[in-house]
């Protein structure tokens, strides 16, 4: 095995917090041969081990632990155990056992870096993002269906950040094949179908389950604006919770045509209710604003308008933007359900551009909940940057 030498004191991340990730500008020098997603021996300068980590020359983040224990083996068993571990996780969680959606393993949260598994009923869809969990794919399948006793395991690591680590999007039945690639799950009591194959992500946003639950808890009798809705979870939560009326918002045909497609899965839902546009949220938002149009709750749930620190100036001004907008549309005492999944925006940032937001819109308002991601979406306490999701429920005056 290879040996990674780090730069002096730049074992301290590592060592004390056990941060997964090393930086290139910490790595002193490799001795031996290491190829991307091989696993390498880091030893601090003054050769203390540290660990074992998959080696990725091409990233910035140069290697990312798979264990702190220097004797651990990374080894087929290693993987077995830490994906049943990350099942088992979940199963000891009452609000996550029996879902049909679920997150089975959360990558670094769940000490797994650049491994993300996702369940749909009996089928899986994994996304590999870094060179190690590429170069582990067979283990990780097998790990996957002892633990679970799926019977099926899709491949969508399109995501772009795979290009950072120097890997071409791979995409294809892992395990068995489905007859359809358009698969049902049932979430807070709604059908939902999930396009595996097309979706965003692996196919939906899990993430947001509970906050979609919480917003039918919100929405009887009120007019919802559900800004860009994607294939429409928080629109049919808040028609399932009694919401008077729901307008929702997206710019991607195919996601509304899908959203559509789920209202009609759900029979016992008043579609009557429902309104779909296609458009540009900041586009839609000024139009209702010219028009005088008011609604009682809004929903905003952007894409991610900073993938890294390097955009948050940008992006803050888009959150700022649409914030503004959401403010001014609110009926005095309504209620702004507002997200930011970007990295790059931490919660204090974000809270602060809400804050801009509703004092340029010329409203008083106050925070009435923090909203975070489902705990199938984990924050490990050694990666802090796991808490890309956050939420602030807002009542504005
Ligand atoms: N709230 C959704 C997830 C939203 S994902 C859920 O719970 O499932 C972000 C969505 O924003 C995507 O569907 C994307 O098509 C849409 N989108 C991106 N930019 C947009 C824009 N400028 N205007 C409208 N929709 C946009």
């Amino acid at each position: 095995m290879a040996q990674l030498i780090l730069l002096p004191g730049k074992e301290r991340s590592a060592f004390k917090q056990h941060h997964p990730w090393l930086f290139a500008g910490s790595v002193g020098r490799l001795e031996g041969r290491a190829r991307p997603g091989d696993t390498v021996e880091v030893l601090a300068d003054n050769l203390r081990p540290l660990g074992r980590a998959a080696y990725s020359p091409q990233s910035q983040i140069r290697a990312r632990f798979w264990t702190f224990d220097a004797d651990e083996s990374v080894d087929d068993a290693f993987f077995k155990r830490r994906i049943a571990a990350a099942v088992e996780r979940r199963q000891a969680l009452p609000d996550l056992r029996g879902q049909q959606g679920l997150r089975l393993i959360h990558a670094e949260s769940d000490g797994l870096p650049g491994v993300i598994a996702d369940q749909y009923g009996d089928t899986v869809v994994v996304q590999l993002t870094s060179a190690g969990a590429d170069k582990w794919r067979k283990a990780i399948v097998a790990g996957l269906l002892k633990a679970t006793g799926c019977a099926r395991i899709y491949e969508r690591s399109d995501s772009d950040v795979r290009g950072l680590e120097g890997l071409e999007p791979t995409t294809g039945w892992l395990h068995g094949a489905a007859p359809a690639t358009v698969l049902a799950i049932k979430e807070n009591g709604v059908k939902l179908a999930v396009d595996i194959v097309g979706g965003h992500k692996t196919g939906f946003y899990l993430d947001q389950r509970d906050n979609r639950a919480l917003l039918g808890q919100l929405a009887a009798g009120k007019d919802v604006l559900n800004c860009f809705c994607y294939t429409g979870g928080f629109s049919l939560q808040a028609l399932a919770g009694g919401a008077a009326s729901v307008l929702s918002i997206d710019s991607s045909g195919p996601a509304l045509a899908q959203a559509q497609a789920n209202l009609a899965l759900n029979p016992q839902l008043p579609a009557q209710r429902a309104e779909w546009r296609e458009a540009d949220v900041f586009q839609a938002l000024r139009d209702f604003r010219k028009d005088g149009r008011l609604f009682d709750l809004i929903v905003l749930d952007p894409p991610k308008f900073a993938p890294s620190a390097a955009h948050a100036e940008r992006a803050a001004r888009a959150y700022k933007d649409i914030n503004v907008l959401g403010c001014r549309l609110l009926k005095p005492g309504g209620l702004l359900m507002t997200y930011s999944c970007s990295g790059g925006i931490g919660l204090e940032l974000f809270q602060k551009i809400v804050a801009g937001a509703a004092h340029d819109a010329g409203r008083e308002a106050r925070i009435v909940r923090r909203l975070a991601g489902a705990a199938d979406h984990p924050i490990a306490l050694n990666f802090p940057e796991g808490e890309y999701l956050k939420g602030l429920l807002v009542q504005v005056d």
